[in-house]
């Protein structure tokens, strides 16, 4: 079958000391402190088998990520700019949907002709923080287009605990089979903003001025999810025009640029002085958004953080101090009910992720694709794989 496969090569930093599992797993936990030389090659690959536990997905729509272009972009030394989990080579691609074609033989609950969409991350379910209910912290994590096998291919495996049925989007977001898989591709992100707001900083109060850093399609998940949980204001401030005009398209009540004058000061004139109780940085560029959070939290007003960024920063705590302001920090969409209810906040048609789509490619430009979405000016760019 077609894929594309990314290979690096394994070169960890001096100041780098991988653990033994990273050693013996070739997994690196800190992928921009290990993999050097990245390099993408769309190419045929052997079909994947599958084991009793698995199912058989042919992909329809896969969707492109930050963290994809992660991988191909790197730093002056030649490292990769993704910070996470990583093992190469690769199949990449963790945003998809597509139809069963096959399950193992101890599957029972899914069944071959189901259209699904998957969870990316496969945890343990063993080790400490697995057990304890912490699966985003699991130990012998694995994610699917990170360290095993993805999306962007005519074929991938999954676990078929990893399997969410997409059906209920037919009743009423989805009207045909393109829409289905589309929306399908799109849960992802919605599912991290969803891990990050519900049960990182516990949910949001109903009328809550809010402001969202950023919007890439984090940020413009960000802004459904909010506006779907009662937000009274969902303000956002990003660079580019064009996603300036997404967020609006999500449900916006502004979109400013942020270089046109003091980012807290246009939150303070927007929320009648008080701050704003939720704000979200989805930008992962902490050097600029963590002094203007400091400076406009509202009193008890949390900061959310789910952008990534490898950079050092300070923070200042005085002003949240005097606020009783929370800094919250999230990663991971994996178990906790994310999934299920992320799908019925679209089947019910309260999150629509469609206005986010701004690029359609064919399965043989995915090349194109890659670099189209490396200018950053797009929300989500699908590739149709079948
Ligand atoms: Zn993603
Ligand atoms: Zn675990």
């Amino acid at each position: 079958m077609k894929a594309l496969v990314l290979d690096a090569t394994w070169d960890p930093r001096a100041e780098y000391t991988p653990s033994p599992m990273e050693l013996e797993t070739r997994k690196a936990l800190i992928g921009s402190s290990v993999w050097r030389h990245p390099h993408a090659d769309f190419k045929e690959v052997r079909s994947p088998a599958l084991g009793p536990d698995d199912v058989m997905i042919r992909v329809r729509r896969v969707g492109f990520c930050g963290s994809d272009l992660h991988f191909f972009e790197t730093d002056a030394a030649g490292y990769i700019r993704y910070p996470g989990l990583t093992r190469f080579p690769t199949i990449l691609g963790h945003e998809l949907a597509g139809d069963i074609v096959e399950v193992g033989r101890s599957v029972t609950d899914i069944g071959v002709g189901d259209p699904v969409t998957i969870e990316d991350m496969v945890r343990c379910g063993t080790c400490y923080p697995c057990r304890i209910g912490q699966p985003n912290h699991c130990e012998n994590l694995d994610e699917i287009g990170f360290s095993l096998d993805g999306g962007f291919a005519e074929y991938v495996r999954v676990p078929a605990r990893n399997c969410w049925s997409i059906r209920n989007f037919r009743k009423r977001l989805a009207t045909d089979e393109q829409t289905l898989y589309e929306c399908g591709a799109m849960v992802e992100p919605f599912t991290v903003v969803y891990n990050a707001l519900v049960h990182g900083a516990g949910g949001l109060r109903p009328g809550a001025y809010t402001v969202v850093h950023g919007a890439g399609p984090i940020g413009l998940a960000s802004v459904a999810m909010l506006r779907s949980c009662g937000a009274a204001r969902v303000m956002v401030f990003e660079v580019s025009k064009p996603r300036r005009e997404l967020a609006l398209a999500m449900g916006a009540d502004a979109a400013l640029d942020p270089r046109d004058g003091p980012v807290h000061e246009a939150v303070l004139d927007a929320t009648e002085g008080l701050g704003a109780d939720l704000q979200i940085e989805a930008a992962g560029a902490f050097v600029h958004t963590l002094p203007a959070m400091e400076q406009s939290v509202a009193i008890a007003g949390t900061i959310l953080v789910i952008g990534r960024d490898a950079a050092h920063v300070s923070i200042y705590p005085e002003p949240l101090q005097v606020k009783r302001a929370r800094l919250v920090l999230a990663k991971g969409n994996a178990g906790l009910g994310t999934y299920p209810h992320v799908l019925r906040l679209m089947a019910s048609g309260r999150i629509d992720p469609r206005p986010m789509i701004t690029g359609r490619y064919r399965f043989d430009q995915i090349l194109t694709a890659i670099e189209t979405s490396r200018a950053r000016g797009h929300g989500k760019i699908l590739v149709t794989v079948a």
